[in-house]
């Protein structure tokens, strides 16, 4: 590294994590970027405008804010460029805009985050571009729904909701035969648990409203491309007059800093709930990949370097009284909010809707619950849950 930064690319991951970014000698030394904001930039000359001749030249090409950001996640996740945009779900369809066009034929995995399903069926289908969903667990099966129009395939491990797992490695080697470009969601995994660039994607996708933000109050995505896909995915965000804010870029990059050790204590939090919820006779299933139990816990176990907070359960119901132990489950939890989202502080629960679903359907033993396991005390966290189960058995 050419600054005069303390970190290494081999220091630990909570060394890198204190230290990427900015670099502090760019501005007298203060520890944290400025917060750039900014539309105009002014040129010292005719000449320099022309040629472009300085770093910054608009507030839609950049700031120092947002590049410290980007550079954190180019070290993140080993990548050659990164771009911000203003959610989660931006950072899923500008890439998709980025490398598809009207005539193609894309595969999208069926446990996709619903919004995506729903930009795809959507907006792509209206432009022109054939979609096709896939189960998660196809492995190098994937090779025989290529056609000669295939460019993009759309991985995300483990799924949204049921947690299903990818081999990430096969699909991506498949799909380069085949000159398709392959892109994952790894907002779960965070790069720290997974760096999908280093398994053959190339480009991974955040919705950095999650672990990086960690504090439920900034909406925002990344999306880290590797050399060859680098240049079509600015491009295609300098044509669309897409941006992140700088305001919200420090606030990631503030996230950042503590990040590992948030994940450290939302995975050992979770694990501790998810093997105690599969003791428990009102649940069915625990749909979590680092248990044992779970089908894809190998993928997870030989390419992740570990789990963060978010899993499922079923709870035990028929289709009587699923809906009414539903309601009263979720409505007893004090701790646990009901809401969307996750990767804050703070516990959240949810009933899941899996009726999007084409291939990998609701199961039929009873109700997903996703549970997004925060920074509290894990035994406040069981005896809330507790409650809950009590107010279900009454129904
Ligand atoms: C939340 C989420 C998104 C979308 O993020 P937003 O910032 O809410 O738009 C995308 N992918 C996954 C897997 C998510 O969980």
């Amino acid at each position: 590294m050419s600054d005069n930064r303390p970190q290494s690319a081999d220091a630990g991951v909570n060394t890198r994590l204190a230290h990427m970014g900015n670099n502090p000698r760019d501005y007298h030394g203060f520890v944290n970027p400025p917060i750039v904001r900014a539309s105009t930039v002014l040129f010292p000359d005719v000449a320099t405008m022309e040629k472009r001749g300085q770093k910054y030249t608009y507030g839609t090409r950049g700031t120092p804010t947002t590049d410290a950001l980007c550079d954190a996640f180019n070290e993140l996740e080993g990548a050659a460029g990164t771009i911000l945009v203003p959610s989660g779900l931006a950072a899923i369809s500008i890439p998709f805009l980025a490398y598809l066009s009207a005539g193609d034929h894309a595969l999208i995995v069926d446990s996709v985050y619903t919004p995506c399903r729903d930009f795809c069926n959507t907006m792509l289908k209206r432009l022109g571009v054939e979609i096709e969903y896939y189960d998660p667990e196809i492995g190098a099966g994937i090779e025989a729904l290529i056609k000669p129009n295939t460019r993009l395939i759309h991985t995300e491990a483990p799924g949204s909701n049921t947690f299903e797992m990818q081999d990430i490695r096969v699909i991506s080697d498949v799909a380069h035969r085949h000159d398709c470009v392959v892109t994952m969601d790894n907002t779960w995994a965070t790069p720290l648990y997974f760096r999908p660039l280093d398994f053959g994607v190339d480009v991974s996708i955040h919705a950095t409203t999650k672990y990086p933000s960690g504090h439920s109050d900034i909406v925002m995505g990344s999306v880290s491309a590797n050399a060859k896909h680098w240049r079509r995915l600015e491009d295609t965000r300098v044509a669309m007059g897409i941006c992140g804010s700088p305001d919200d870029s420090y606030q990631i990059l503030r996230g950042l800093r503590t990040m590992g050790i948030r994940l450290e204590h939302h995975q050992k939090s979770a694990l501790d709930i998810a093997q105690w919820l599969e003791g428990r006779d009102d649940v069915a299933r625990v749909l979590h990949p680092a248990l044992s139990s779970f089908p894809g816990h190998e993928i997870w176990k030989r390419d992740f370097k570990g789990s963060s907070g978010v899993f499922s359960f079923v709870l035990n119901a028929d289709a009587e009284n699923a809906r009414a132990r539903t309601h009263a489950f979720l409505d007893t939890l004090k701790y646990f909010g009901l809401g969307y989202s996750w990767g804050g502080f703070e516990s959240l629960a949810v009933a899941v809707n899996l009726s999007d679903r084409t291939i990998r359907k609701a199961p039929s033993d009873g109700v997903v619950i996703r549970l997004q396991i925060g920074l509290e005390d894990v035994a406040d966290l069981k005896s809330d849950l507790e409650a809950g189960f009590a107010a279900a058995a009454l129904v």
